[in-house]
């Protein structure tokens, strides 16, 4: 396999010429008897109301081509797939420090779990469940004190060469309302003297982060500087080192679905990270970045059109890692 190098729009894959825009047509015909499976998340009213029909998929090339499919210019609230612009700036900040504070094992555990924290006195197994989410926007508060929100939010314009990225603050009041869970996360962590700051305002910079609304355009066209070594191949802006680089996709493809994350690695088998929105963003190294939105989710909170629409992509190309 190997992408066709005076034009993004095609591959060659097993002698076949393939144009990406077919393959993702085929994707969407492919996955339409899957409509109705799944549920949309209903935790917060903001969410429930995202129509579970609309679907989007989105392939962003390291020169900048961009493919894409459906709702693909429309914004939905990327959830946990903040975690990773977070992870970025903390890493870029703290370096391995970082590693004391939250590990790098995959947790095997549903991302909102108690269990785990407490034998593993407060030092969550990865920044991509909720308690590490939460320590990495601690670390990030210390670091920024009130302005920690506006540099992540700057952090995630930077990296998609696009201002007009926001917060949508009903999600984000919505979440603040029913935070008990995060809540509790955050105060064990904090009792374990593994949070420095003051838990509601850590939560309220983890929740805004996570009501960031973006479409799968934007999400692709972001996710570049993972897909290049740390740098964005089209701006060369440098965000981070090839080593951090390397890590975090490493972390994407063992902790980035939660308990689902070994299943994703196995079907994909591309670094990834889900949102309970219906998003999904997965990195091709050296080549492309690819989202995908749809909002009904499986057991595990990740998008089940979404999970079923990247398989196809990596069965049909043979863009896997693997
Ligand atoms: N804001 C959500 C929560 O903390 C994020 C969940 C997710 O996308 O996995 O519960």
């Amino acid at each position: 396999m190997a992408l066709y190098k005076e034009n993004y729009s095609k591959i060659i894959t097993q002698g076949e010429l393939l144009e990406i825009q077919t393959v993702l047509q085929e994707i969407q015909h492919e996955i339409s008897p899957l409509f109705g499976q799944g549920k949309v998340a209903d935790y917060i009213p903001a969410l429930a109301s995202a129509n579970p029909q609309d679907f989007a998929m989105s392939v962003t090339c390291n020169d900048g081509t961009c493919h894409s499919i459906g709702v693909h210019t429309q914004k939905f609230s990327i959830q946990s797939i903040s975690k990773v612009y977070g992870y970025t700036l903390a890493l870029k900040h703290y370096k391995s420090a970082l590693y004391k504070r939250v590990g790098r094992e995959p947790s095997g555990d549903p991302f909102n779990s108690l269990v785990q924290l407490e034998y593993e006195a407060g030092i969550p197994r990865n920044p991509f469940i909720n308690a590490g989410a939460i320590v990495v926007a601690d670390s990030l508060v210390s670091h920024y004190k009130a302005k920690a929100l506006s540099h992540i939010l700057s952090f995630i314009q930077e990296s998609a060469d696009n201002d007009n990225i926001f917060v949508d603050r009903t999600v984000a009041d919505s979440e603040m309302e029913h935070r008990f869970r995060n809540m509790a996360l955050a105060s064990l962590m904090k009792s374990f003297d593994n949070l420095d700051n003051d838990v509601t305002e850590v939560l309220e910079t983890y929740f805004s982060q996570c009501s960031v609304t973006m479409s799968t355009d934007e999400l692709s066209r972001s996710m570049l500087y993972l897909a290049n070594n740390g740098t964005d191949p089209i701006t060369k802006k440098t965000f981070i080192t090839p080593a951090q680089a390397k890590r975090i996709n490493a972390l994407m493809l063992t902790c980035g679905h939660y308990d689902a994350s070994g299943d994703f690695a196995f079907r994909v088998g591309l670094p990834g990270k889900s949102g309970v929105g219906g998003g999904i963003v997965a990195v091709v190294p050296g080549k492309m970045s690819i989202a995908v939105y749809s909002p009904a989710l499986n057991e595990q909170g990740n998008s089940l059109l979404g999970t079923k629409a990247l398989e196809l992509f990596t069965t049909k190309t043979g863009l896997s890692i693997f």
